[in-house]
């Protein structure tokens, strides 16, 4: 059934992935967004369709639209961008979670909030399975981030007791893929940028930690599954690749596949840092049949390609 579907941060690297899939199917897409580290780059191929829409909006300020499904992604998600204004980063995921459930409630529609593996914090439980309740530390420099997005979780389940607003919650791993922003700080674009320019590639720490890495493709197919799946199913769900690498593995990688003279240096681990990362992702195959299907060489080679042709 064609419906009309608002992708908040639908701008951004996995939102206008989630833009192209939508629009493809033949829904009425709104894309909103304010630019923040998205930008209309990322979406333009799409805005001579008539089932396309572009709205520039900061969702701290409340928004009146009719629609029948919210895609709730807008925050920025790499750490570089959530710290340099994280007064701001908690009012986009604490007011833009109220504004969005507040519209959800008003017009009936149902509401997927993009939640993180960051809300089990730096995990004592290995693999992280959606019972886990984290590690996180409240006062730290990545806690405008996991605390947002913990108590955007909280607003949600509470707006779904309180006002039965239909609502579903995934939580995502880390995810790269095209359209990463080549300055977007987050380490696959980071060492695949450097790898490509041949210049020193920067490893935090001494590169032991690890995370799994999902290929963009397969996250959209899982959200999507959650958004239409089951209606006794609300999650959290965990949507990630299970493969776990450590930092060092990446970097190794990227630079076999890119054929790169890069040299690895070392700084040191940020503060609060997660030492590994890698989701158990029973659930999401029980409930929605769902499980990656790109492995990390194919997904980095695509990549990768993407990389070469923009730098
Ligand atoms: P991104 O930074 O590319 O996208 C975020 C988008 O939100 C950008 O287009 C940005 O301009 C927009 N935005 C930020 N603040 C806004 C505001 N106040 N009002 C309106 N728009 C705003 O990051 P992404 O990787 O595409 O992440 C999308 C969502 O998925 C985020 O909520 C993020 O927390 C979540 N997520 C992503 C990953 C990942 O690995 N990519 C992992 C876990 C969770
Ligand atoms: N990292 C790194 N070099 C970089 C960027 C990140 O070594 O240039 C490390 C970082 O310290 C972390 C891991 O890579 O251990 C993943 O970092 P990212 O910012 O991509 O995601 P997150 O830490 O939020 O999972």
């Amino acid at each position: 059934m064609k419906c009309s579907i608002l992708i908040t941060g639908g701008a951004g690297f996995l939102g206008s992935h989630l833009c192209d899939r939508l629009v493809a199917e033949g829904h009425d897409v709104l894309c909103l967004d304010n630019f923040f580290t998205g930008g209309k780059r990322n979406v333009s191929h799409l805005l001579g369709r008539p089932n396309f829409e572009l709205i520039r909006h900061d969702l701290v300020q409340p928004i009146f639209l009719e629609v029948d499904q919210i895609y709730n992604l807008a925050c920025p998600a790499s750490p570089i961008h959530y710290q340099y204004n994280p007064v701001k980063t908690v009012k986009t995921s604490v007011m833009g979670a109220i504004h969005m459930l507040g519209l959800a409630k008003r017009v009936k529609a149902r509401i997927l909030q993009a939640s993180t593996s960051e809300v089990y914090g730096d995990p004592a439980v290995h693999p992280q399975k959606e019972d886990y309740r984290g590690n996180v530390n409240t006062i730290g420099i990545r806690s405008c981030y996991d605390e947002g997005k913990r108590c955007a979780e909280t607003l949600f389940f509470d707006y779904h007791r309180q006002n039965k607003v239909d609502i579903r919650v995934v939580r995502i791993f880390n995810t790269y893929g095209p359209r990463m922003h080549p300055n977007d700080g987050r380490v696959v674009s980071n060492f695949i940028v450097k790898a490509l320019k041949n210049q020193d590639i920067t490893v935090f720490g001494d590169g032991t930690q690890t995370r799994s890495f999902c290929y963009v493709d397969d996250l959209i197919e899982g959200m999507i599954r959650m958004m239409n799946g089951p209606d006794n199913f609300i999650g959290p769900v965990n949507l990630g690749n299970p493969g776990e690498f450590s930092i060092l593995e990446l970097a190794e990688k990227i630079i076999e596949i890119t054929h790169s003279k890069s040299k690895l240096v070392h700084d040191p681990l940020p503060q609060d840092d997660p030492r590994q990362r890698q989701p158990d992702i029973t659930l999401a195959g029980e409930k929605l049949g769902w499980k990656p299907e790109t492995g990390l060489e194919e997904g980095l080679k695509k990549t990768i390609e993407y990389f070469d042709e923009i730098l």
